[in-house]
């Protein structure tokens, strides 16, 4: 029997993936989460994206471990460290120059993704001297207010408690399906001076949604919008929080689709040991920000810097990790397919790219049904998407196939148990 008593007399009720996942975790390791009784699950969710490189990744934890035993600092604010100036000098020469982002300036915002978001939002607004921001349907970008305000979840907007102004929402692409060109409409609100839509500061955008349930833009509707934000003057801020650090089988989900953002966030998965990290990349010219305008005591990481600079060096010198990573997506997409066609197309279909991918299924209760099926047999898996009706395969991307394998058999058989129940339901 599980004892929950201290999280449930002391924790607020607030806590939400722990009522998906009710056990007690105790150890960690690559693709793997082991409870205090021993039992180990294999992780589908991999802290929401935040652990590309896998639990305690040795490689990670040992400069981490070096640097902690050398009284490295800890704590910096926005100081000179060694830490800081290893952590700069190795993303610029390893990720930033090689892809043609030699010219974009680092600034730490705060450890959270929504930290970043806020910092981009804003300083966009500051640059442009413009309030209007333009956000997606289905777009998320965090749970502060100003980040809120772009975000379209309605069960997170509901808890605002005040209104979220200044943004103007508008249809993703193929929101209306693959025969609207949801370009050409924002292009006409934007020309028309008496569309009710005021001149935007910036467009944000994830390339693929990944709270909003894995919609993927085509390289060619980013191309596109691109071209709207340069016709229209909008700045555009990718928000790569989920996306990006290697999650879509490059380090930027967009580096492949040949456009050349403003302004980047990213989070997650940067510090790649799970320690909260988050950046806002700003193309030098629109560096605006006057010393220390924008504050936070926590900007300085060092530990976070210690173990992305390791990230770094270890995985993205060469494009051999890429490549697995592109490889393990197709064998994982192949599986959800194989699913897809045992269950049914007209009920389940995939969606995603790279190492994040989803199966759509009918409704929220039914994707809900399968992840606990999921959990039962050893596998974390949890959902996403407007109605939550997607199961979304998320691990690290260091996982084995062996791994996958075993995984993807526990979700295969979740689906069958859960459709085969609603066949008999349906029956009877
Ligand atoms: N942007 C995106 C794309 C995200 O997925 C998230 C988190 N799910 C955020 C922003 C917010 O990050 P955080 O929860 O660290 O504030």
């Amino acid at each position: 029997m599980q004892n929950f008593e201290q999280f449930e007399k002391h924790e607020s009720g607030i806590r939400s993936y722990c009522r998906s996942f009710p056990v007690v975790f105790k150890q960690a390791r690559g693709a793997e989460l082991i409870t205090r009784e021993g039992k180990a699950y294999i992780d589908f969710l991999a802290g929401a994206g935040t652990l590309n490189y896998g639990h305690n990744n040795p490689v990670l934890k040992k400069a981490l471990i070096e640097y902690l035993e050398a009284d490295g600092l800890t704590h910096g604010l926005d100081m000179y460290t060694e830490a800081k100036e290893r952590f700069l000098e190795t993303f610029h020469r390893v990720i930033l120059e090689p892809r043609g982002m030699g010219n974009f300036v680092v600034q730490f915002s705060g450890p959270t993704g929504s930290n970043s978001v806020e910092a981009a939002l804003k300083l966009a607004r500051k640059v442009t001297g413009r309030q209007n921001v333009i956000s997606f349907t289905n777009g998320f970008h965090g749970c502060t207010i100003g980040a809120l305000a772009v975000t379209g979840n309605g069960h997170h907007r509901g808890a605002s408690g005040v209104p979220l102004t200044d943004v103007s929402r508008m249809p993703y692409a193929n929101y209306f399906g693959d025969k609207v060109n949801t370009i050409s409409m924002m292009d006409k609100l934007l020309s028309d001076p008496s569309s009710g839509i005021d001149k935007p500061a910036a467009v944000i955008v994830e390339v693929v949604q990944g709270e909003g349930g894995l919609n993927a833009a085509s390289a060619e509707w980013m191309r596109k919008l691109e071209k709207l934000c340069r016709k229209h003057e909008m700045l555009l801020i990718v928000d790569d929080i989920q996306a990006g650090c290697g999650r879509t089988g490059t380090f930027f989900s967009f580096e492949e689709m040949g456009i050349k953002p403003d302004i980047v966030t990213l989070s997650k998965s940067l510090s790649g040991y799970g320690l909260p990290f988050a950046v806002v990349l700003i193309r030098r010219d629109l560096d605006q920000w006057e010393p220390g305008e924008h504050n936070g005591t926590f900007r300085g990481n060092n530990h976070a810097f210690v173990t992305a600079a390791a990230a770094f060096e270890h995985f993205w010198k060469t494009d051999e990790f890429a490549k697995s990573v592109q490889a393990k997506g197709k064998i994982i997409k192949e599986r959800m397919q194989r699913i897809v066609s045992k269950v049914g197309p007209d009920s389940l279909f995939v969606k995603g790219r790279g190492m994040m991918l989803g199966i759509s299924c009918p409704d929220g209760d039914t994707a809900a049904a399968v992840c606990r099926e999921a959990f039962k047999h050893g596998l974390v898996i949890e959902t996403s998407g407007n109605h939550s009706q997607v199961v979304k395969c998320l691990c690290p991307l260091v996982i084995t196939e062996e791994q996958i394998d075993k995984a993807m058999t526990i979700l295969d058989a979740a689906f069958a148990t859960v459709f085969s129940e609603q066949v008999k339901t349906q029956a009877s």
